[in-house]
C-alpha cells in the first residue's frame, strides 16, 4: 500500500501575548519571539525542502509584514488564522466575517499571494459553531481546516469525517474540509500531530501514530512556534503567573513541559516522511469526492 503524503502546518501567533490576553486578561503587543521562532521553522523547512502552510495571525501580519514576505518567498502556502485570535464560539456570524476577511485582506495585500486556506484559533468549529463555515466559505475560502473529529472537552466534531472531504455548508456553499488527524487509543478518537499531544508522546508514539495515519490518508502536522520556545517568558508576564490561581498557574506551567522535544520530533518527521502543502492535497481531491452534506 502507497503511503499518503502528509502536510506540515505552522500556526504562527506569539504565545506570549496570547496568554497574557486569554489566561491573565491583559492586553499585550506580538512579541518578536513569533518572528525569531518562526524563522527557525523555516530554517527547519529548508534544510529539509519541504514546503508548508502558514496559517497567519492577522495581528502578527500588522506588526511584522516582512515576516509575511519571508515565508512567501521562500514558496510556502499563507493561510488565516483569524485576526485577533477570536474563538467562533465568542464571535457573532458578522463580528467573524470581518475578523477572517480582514485578516485574508491584508495577508494577501502584503504577499502578493492568494490565501485559500483557513483554520479557526482552538479548533473552535463545531457542530454548535457550525454557521462558522458558512462565514469561512463567504469570506472566499477555499478549504477549512479546523475541526478535530474528537469528543473533546473543549472542542471536537465526534461524528465528523476523517478524509478530506468536500461539504456543503448549512447555507448550501461548497468548502473544502482537511480535519485534524487523529487514532483510535482505548476505544476513544485522539489527536496526536500536534500541540500539547506532539509535545507529551514520546516519540516512538509519535512516529507510530504517524504511521497509522499515512497508510490511509494524509496526516496534518500543526505546530506553534512558541513551542519552540524555551527561553524565559518576559517578567510582566511571570507577574500576572504570580497573581494566578492554583489552578491556572498550573495549567500555565504545563505548556512549557517538553519543549524540549518538539524540535527533534519535527526533525524525525521531517527526515522520514513527504510533505506538501495544504491546497496541494486539498486539489488532488477536490475533483474526486462525493458532497457531504453535514
Ligand atoms: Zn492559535
Amino acid at each position: 500500500m502507497s503511503l499518503s503524503k502528509a502536510a506540515f502546518t505552522i500556526d504562527v501567533e506569539d504565545g506570549i501575548s496570547i496568554a497574557m490576553r486569554d489566561a491573565f486578561s491583559k492586553q499585550s503587543e506580538q512579541t518578536d519571539r513569533v518572528v525569531r521562532l518562526t524563522q527557525r521553522i523555516l530554517s527547519l523547512l529548508d534544510e529539509h525542502k519541504v514546503k508548508a502552510t502558514f496559517f497567519i495571525l492577522g495581528k502578527v501580519a500588522e506588526k511584522f509584514p516582512e515576516l509575511i514576505g519571508e515565508i512567501a518567498e521562500e514558496g510556502h502556502e499563507l493561510g488565516v488564522h483569524g485576526y485577533h485570535h477570536r474563538q467562533f464560539f465568542c464571535m457573532s456570524r458578522q463580528e467573524a466575517f470581518n475578523e477572517i476577511s480582514c485578516a485574508k485582506k491584508l495577508i494577501e495585500d502584503i504577499s502578493g499571494q492568494a490565501v485559500w486556506g483557513h483554520r479557526a484559533p482552538a479548533f473552535s468549529i463545531t457542530p454548535e459553531t457550525e454557521w462558522g463555515l458558512d462565514v469561512i466559505a463567504e469570506a472566499g475560502f477555499t478549504y477549512d481546516s479546523s475541526i478535530m473529529p474528537i469528543n473533546g472537552i473543549r472542542y471536537g466534531w465526534p461524528d465528523f469525517p476523517r478524509e478530506i472531504c468536500k461539504i456543503k455548508t448549512p447555507s448550501g456553499y461548497e468548502l473544502m474540509e482537511v480535519p485534524m488527524s487523529t487514532i483510535q487509543i482505548l476505544g476513544r478518537q485522539m489527536p496526536v500531530c500536534g500541540g500539547g499531544y506532539l509535545r507529551f508522546s514520546p516519540e516512538w508514539l509519535t512516529q507510530k501514530a504517524f504511521e497509522m495515519i499515512i497508510r490511509e490518508r494524509p496526516a496534518i502536522v500543526y505546530v506553534h512556534p512558541y513551542e519552540l520556545d524555551t527561553e524565559p517568558y518576559p517578567e510582566y508576564y511571570f507577574e500576572e503567573l504570580r497573581k494566578a490561581r492554583f489552578l491556572k498557574r498550573n495549567k500555565m506551567k504545563s505548556m512549557w513541559l517538553n519543549r524540549k522535544t518538539v524540535y527533534p520530533k519535527l526533525e524525525m518527521l521531517l527526515t522520514n516522511y513527504e510533505f506538501d502543502t495544504m491546497i496541494s492535497l486539498v486539489q488532488k481531491r477536490k475533483t474526486c469526492q462525493k458532497m457531504l452534506k453535514i
